[in-house]
């Protein structure tokens, strides 16, 4: 998924100044913003208060939508630079195409995990032929310095594990959650995982005290940690927790991601993630340019213009606001 936010405004994110060293319950509200012609997704990170979880630096939560008779998810072809991009579906499907040559269909349950590395560029679309619902999450996840240029590569797995207790099965979408560990790859420690509650379930999920975590709410009527989450929200729970207490009054899904507070400062606009505004300057002239960034076979349209850089040169600030 691409961020088409036309404002497209610089985030400069990162280091643990902004982290909050114990356990919290800030409930974080979402940003409305149009995807395209049709789509609708509630954004999550960046958010007002928070940038980043972990490694985890753009959580976009979509639908459901009814979408039949309609094109669905319609995003052309568009760069990405220092990063990851996870697609996690709850219904639906999306055809996945990029630069090395992937097309692949994600389906609910399934990881589609695209590593940009230096450069990459993808589409996402609804197959013409499309299941009626579409819901799902976009998440990107920041790569660290000593792996930011690397080969870019695409994953599919079908095929990951879960934690279960009675009423809860915990798929691990990537990282590691309670020693079940995703084939997807990882360049910082992290966890994205799958919360499907059974009505009335009570649990306690386990938690590693040096992760910082926060749970997105997909679905359903649930409570973490003691507070409601509605559909389309995110509770950040800090660092420090053990354990996370988890409650269902209806079947609900949910999504946890936490990670090691990310140390490095980065500058993040539109698709690509950097160190510093020459960076990401010379990003968006290779896009326009139709250098490094490679090509998107098979898409019926033309691929995305970068929207204009702000007139203020980006620089990367301190680890404090
Ligand atoms: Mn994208």
């Amino acid at each position: 998924m691409s961020n088409l936010d036309p404002r497209a405004m610089l985030s400069v994110c990162g280091g643990r100044g902004f982290v909050v060293a114990e356990p919290v319950r800030e409930l974080l509200s979402p940003r409305r913003v149009k995807l395209g012609e049709s789509t609708e997704v509630r954004r999550l990170l960046p958010n007002l208060g928070r940038r980043m979880i972990g490694a985890w630096a753009f959580v976009d939560h979509y639908g459901p939508d009814d979408i039949a008779g309609e094109p669905g998810m319609q995003v052309p072809p568009h760069p990405h630079m220092g990063l990851q991009t996870v697609s996690w579906l709850h219904a639906g499907e999306v055809l996945h195409r990029d630069s090395t040559g992937s097309l692949q269909t994600v389906r609910p349950g399934e990881l589609g995990l695209m590593t940009s590395g230096r450069a990459i560029s993808h589409s996402e679309e609804s197959p013409a032929s499309h299941a009626r619902f579409l819901h799902g999450a976009q998440l990107w996840v920041a790569l660290p310095e000593a792996h930011r240029t690397v080969e870019p590569h695409f994953q599919h797995h079908t095929d990951l594990p879960a934690v279960t207790a009675p009423g809860l099965t915990a798929t691990v979408v990537l990282g590691e959650l309670d020693g079940a560990l995703s084939p997807g790859t990882t360049y910082s420690p992290l966890v994205g995982a799958d919360l499907s509650l059974s009505a009335g379930t009570e649990c306690a999920l386990p938690l590693v005290p040096d992760f910082e975590y926060a749970v997105l709410a997909m679905s359903g009527e649930a409570t973490v940690d003691g507070v409601p989450v509605q559909p389309g929200s995110m509770l950040y729970l800090g660092c420090g927790r053990t354990e996370l207490p988890l409650r269902a009054a209806s079947d609900a899904g949910l999504m946890l991601l936490g990670g090691e507070p990310f140390a490095e400062e980065i500058v993040m606009w539109w698709n690509f993630i950097g160190r510093s505004n020459d960076e990401i300057k010379q990003a968006r002239s290779d896009w326009m340019e139709g250098t490094r960034f490679g090509e998107v076979k098979g898409y019926d349209g033309p691929p995305l213009a970068a929207p204009e850089l702000p007139p203020v040169p980006m620089k990367p600030r301190g680890r404090v606001r």
